[in-house]
């Protein structure tokens, strides 16, 4: 192991505090976290106490026993979620307490297991947790999505390494991709989402009626609402707290027009979902709404998620990244939609984030559903970006601008 990784590991902890889930004194920490990252979670606590948080709640999570309970629990079972956790992540989120989350399984845990099961816990687990989700869509609460090396998690993604080094490496492509390693990381990182943040004012300023992908097996035109917003960078709690939803991120995203999306996408990565990969994947769309769906591989899996609800079916996110961002750079796959999509224009299948239309956290879901917004219990990212994709934002007389070329931003800020 790198000799001097505890430093780092530090370093790390310390970025995700004040840069992620940004700390204030007397605030509570939530950090739901895999126990096979106990040593992060640990010095995520010192930072987190001595930024002033009041408490730390660990709820820590592990992929063997979720894998027991798909072995032996009862097959009646798994629509059922217990109702005590779903009511202490809402009085979390209603207190305005940092909600961290570190996310880092195997990306085949349950690819032996029976898709039904899998969609009924997933579906349980979303139905309770709805009105966290909202809570946490409406950036009430400041909320973080991080990752950590697991030998789970890194056997997938360095299985050509000895074992003893799959862990290590992993942790040293987060280091790397997290710029733990610059002189201050936390600066950094300011500067980094300073010019997402200047990137998203650009978009949102344009208003285009419309983008339309070019790339090999992808010609789709998605529609954007009326008064979208841009997204990237750091968004705000209700008090004025900056915090950053992802770290690491590399994207700028929006909501489409959930009625205003037509034809074809390809996938460019396999997608990780709930423990099975979907690979070699495409949609067809019709007025918004998927028609048509191949999978090489996980198409079963992939058609029960669409199955969900009635906003499974329709899009929920638009999101920019360029082939040049770190983690595109590192040319690996990381079966973790974290970090894929922070290395790929996106897609996401499911809700729509309130923030992403001006004025979209006061309306009524009513309201939301006729500006273009889509709801669904289900939230899932699908990376579509390549080095041969082109980008046309249309304005509103119909003109074309570029917006992307070969998979490379079209226009300075
Ligand atoms: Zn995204
Ligand atoms: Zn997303």
């Amino acid at each position: 192991m790198h000799n001097d990784f505890g430093a780092r590991l530090q370093k790390y902890a310390k970025l995700v505090i004040k840069v992620g889930v940004s700390i204030q004194p007397g605030q509570e920490l939530v950090l739901r976290v895999p126990i096979d990252a106990a040593a992060l979670a640990r010095k995520l606590a010192i930072e987190a106490y001595k930024a002033g948080a009041k408490y730390v709640n660990v709820f820590y999570n592990d992929d063997e026993l979720t894998l027991i309970r798909y072995q032996y629990a009862p097959r009646d079972s798994f629509d059922y979620f217990p109702d005590w956790y779903a009511h202490a992540m809402i009085d979390f989120a209603e207190n305005g307490d940092a909600i961290l989350s570190v996310y880092a399984s195997d990306p085949d845990l349950l690819k032996d297991q029976d898709p039904e099961l899998i969609s009924a816990s997933r579906k349980a687990a979303a139905q309770k947790l709805r009105p966290f989700s909202e809570l946490l869509g409406k950036d009430y609460a400041p909320w973080t999505v991080i990752a950590a090396s697991t030998p789970g998690w890194a056997n997938k993604v360095f299985a050509h390494l000895p074992e003893a080094e799959r862990v290590p490496a992993l942790w040293d492509a987060i280091f790397k991709i997290c710029r733990v390693d610059a002189s201050d990381p936390v600066e950094a990182w300011r500067k980094h989402t300073e010019e997402l943040v200047k990137r998203s004012a650009y978009m949102t300023e344009k208003q285009y009626v419309a983008l339309k992908y070019t790339a090999p097996g992808t010609d789709l035109t998605l529609g954007l609402p009326e008064n979208h917003v841009w997204m990237g960078g750091y968004g705000k709690t209700p008090q004025g707290n900056p915090f950053t939803a992802n770290i690491p991120t590399e994207e700028i995203f929006t909501l489409p027009h959930k009625d205003r999306v037509n034809g074809t996408v390809r996938a460019t990565l396999p997608l990780s979902l709930h423990g099975n990969l979907v690979e070699d994947f495409w949609f067809r769309f019709e007025e918004g709404k998927v028609v048509e769906v191949h999978a090489a591989r996980g198409e079963e899996v992939l058609k029960k998620l669409l199955e969900t609800d009635e906003g499974a079916v329709h899009l929920g996110e638009v999101a920019l990244v360029p082939q040049s961002s770190p983690i595109a750079r590192t040319g690996i796959l990381f079966y973790n939609t974290l970090y894929d999509e922070n290395a790929s224009c996106h897609l996401a299948l499911g809700r729509a984030y309130r923030t992403s239309l001006k004025g979209g956290e006061e309306m009524s879901e009513e309201e939301f559903g006729a500006a273009g917004g889509n709801d669904s219990l289900i939230h899932v990212d699908f990376m579509i970006g390549s080095d041969e994709m082109d980008i046309d934002g249309i304005l509103s007389d119909g003109s074309a601008e570029p917006v992307f070329r070969q998979g490379e931003w079209a226009f300075e800020v």
